[in-house]
């Protein structure tokens, strides 16, 4: 095409394709406007009043009802923590979804959601410990322990202090943020789940149980309740742990059967086996209480090891998608 052919074109609207750029590709057919059906149509009406009928009759869709009466309210409430207990509650994958869509609303979540203020819940997952020197947090967890029927401390550092517990201050911008403490040493805590993180199945286990306490039937609360004691038992135990605890709560109690859980719970490696029997190298010790909570001779008692498959086929049935 020359180029008064092509100014032409431009001007007018007129493009011959049989001349000139013939490997031009012709416009897809899916992106050319449909000719508009106007017999449907009463002359009065314009197309666009049409399309506004036409979403309005979407919206007045009726919507799938959800049983949210059902659900349990769950908050993450984010003190001086890493956040990776909350991703090990994500590490759950379609099961935290089975848990969101069947159980427990998420009503707060500073991570996840943009709800401000600390709503009331039924369970409170609380990460990370809380700094002493920072008014706000101290106020924060105050509010927690006000607004919920349930707290949980999610993870080592809640329940024990864990890393927080080497903190010295001293370092800039806030070098006065110099204490922190576990959750436990502030408000009463109903519900420990250690770990540096603590295992997803762990967290999955608690928030399924909680939910059967509060929503399920007398079989379901019995069972429920057998579950979670040992974990609330460990709440009133205190707030201290280190690698020492299995020294003196398990090996010494003549209870090891050295079957290495604990060396495994270990995120730091701080406990080898020798002999058959943990050997914890103290100076690497994190104090996150895993090693603890992890061995089957620690707090947990027959009673729940004698439930175990129920236990289990429970929370099998209820983690049904
Ligand atoms: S020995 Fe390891 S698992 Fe046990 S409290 Fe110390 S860091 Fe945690
Ligand atoms: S976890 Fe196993 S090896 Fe470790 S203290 Fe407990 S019983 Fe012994």
């Amino acid at each position: 095409m020359g180029i008064l052919e092509s100014l032409k074109a431009l001007l007018f609207g007129k493009h011959d394709v049989s001349e000139g750029k013939k490997d031009e590709k012709p416009e897809p057919a899916v992106q050319k406007a449909e000719p508009v059906k106007t017999e449907s149509v009463p002359a009065t009406e314009k197309p666009a009043d049409v399309i506004v009928e036409k979403k309005a009759s979407i919206i007045q869709e009726p919507k799938e009802e959800k049983p949210v009466a059902e659900k349990i309210t769950v908050g993450h409430v984010h003190m001086s923590g890493c956040t990776g207990c909350l991703v090990s509650f994500a590490d759950n994958y379609e099961g935290l979804l089975t848990i969101l869509d069947k159980y427990a609303d998420l009503v707060y979540c500073l991570t996840l959601a943009d709800v401000r203020h600390i709503p009331e819940m039924d369970v409170a997952l609380v990460e990370g410990s809380v700094c002493i020197n920072d008014h706000l947090s101290v106020e924060e967890i105050i509010e927690t322990r006000k607004n919920s029927k349930i707290v949980v401390a999610l993870g080592g550092c809640a329940c024990y202090g864990n890393i927080t517990r080497f903190c010295r201050g001293g370092q800039m911008n806030q070098p006065q943020h110099e204490g922190f403490l576990p959750i436990g040493d502030l408000i009463d805590v109903d519900v420990y789940i250690p770990g540096c993180a603590p295992t997803p199945q762990q967290i999955r286990n608690v928030c399924v149980m909680a939910y059967l306490l509060l929503k399920g039937n007398d079989e379901q609360k019995a069972l429920a309740g057998a579950y979670l004691t040992p974990f609330m038992n460990l709440a009133k135990a205190g707030t201290e742990a280190c690698g020492c605890d299995i020294m003196t709560q398990v090996i010494n109690q003549g209870l090891c059967m050295g079957c290495g859980s604990c060396a495994a719970a270990c995120p730091v490696r701080a406990i080898s086996m020798e002999y058959g029997k943990p050997q914890i190298e103290r100076d690497l010790c994190i104090k996150c209480g895993a090693c603890y909570a992890q061995c089957p001779r620690s707090f947990f008692s027959f009673d729940v090891v004698n439930q175990y498959e129920a236990i289990m086929d429970a929370i099998d049935a209820a983690m049904q998608p």
